[in-house]
């Protein structure tokens, strides 16, 4: 797939069970090459069904990424919850490592009033805490805050890219559905390939070579994203959107999030392979 790999955000709807392993059996099943395991609700794996879920990972040859719970604020107003945030990131990290996910993506922040400088200034320092702790628990993994798409979430692409290009162990987590929907606007080959050079230009093109990229269709309205769709009840371009990334030789994982997960994620690889077989 020239170093593209596409996969669902949690196991795909026909696997036997929604479990992680079985999600990845059917991933492989589906040819598919990779999977995010969903620690939304909360990271409820243990140590053992983390090496578990690694082992037959690699024995499948699909890889791994994980989304961090949702019950997260490192702009929260009370000391607690922002502690209760790290811990959540912390929790992921540890698991996820042992799972063999090479990143984690989150939600970082909402503003809450606050202006973006001070959310920024906020989120960077409880990150920067949260890095800290995992280099002295010996525990390499990225951080990739996400793009997130309602005006009331911390997280636009300049704000991810420069959390990215300022604290070490922090990548982007690229969500070109929510950039759309936030914006009304990004949706064509022209600004897609704007946002890759924005990319390129901030973090350099290893970034290009290592991305973490969230599609679905979407629905929203002023205040940004309503709900996730299937691409093809959306407007989203998802076509200009992947011969953006074919044209800058993008690397990295394409996680599909529209409620059909892996049908969306097997017309986005089919997609993707005829445009590289046109060249
Ligand atoms: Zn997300």
């Amino acid at each position: 797939m020239a170093g593209l790999l596409f996969g669902t955000g949690g196991a795909p709807h026909s696997a036997k069970t929604a479990s992680t392993i079985d999600g990845i059996k059917r991933i492989a099943e589906l040819g598919l090459g990779c999977m995010e395991v969903e620690f939304v609700q909360g990271v409820r794996m243990g140590p053992e069904g983390a090496r578990l879920v690694g082992e037959t990972a690699t024995k499948m040859g699909i890889k791994l990424t994980a989304h961090a719970p949702y019950f997260i604020n490192l702009n929260a107003h009370e000391q607690e919850k922002i502690r209760a945030s790290q811990d959540r990131l912390l929790q992921t990290a540890r698991i996820a490592s042992l799972c063999g996910a090479e990143s984690i993506i989150f939600h970082s922040a909402f503003y809450l009033g606050d202006s973006p400088e001070e959310t920024y200034n906020k989120v960077k320092k409880y990150l920067e805490e949260v890095m800290r702790q995992l280099e002295r628990e010996n525990c390499p993994v990225l951080f990739r805050p996400e793009v997130m798409g309602k005006v009331s979430q911390f997280g636009t692409l300049e704000e991810v890219l420069n959390l990215s290009a300022e604290l070490e162990g922090i990548a982007p987590g690229i969500d070109f559905a929510h950039w759309h929907a936030r914006t009304g606007k990004f949706n064509s080959y022209q600004e897609f390939t704007s946002i890759l050079e924005q990319v390129k230009e901030r973090l350099g093109r290893a970034a290009l070579d290592n991305m973490h990229i969230h599609v679905s269709g979407i629905a929203y309205g002023n205040k940004g994203e309503i709900k996730h769709l299937d691409l093809k009840e959306s407007d989203f371009q998802y076509v200009e959107l992947l011969k953006a990334l074919k044209d800058y030789e993008v690397k990295g994982m394409v996680i599909c999030e529209s409620p059909n997960l892996e049908e969306d994620a097997m017309l986005l690889q089919a997609t993707y392979s005829d445009l590289l077989k046109v060249g």
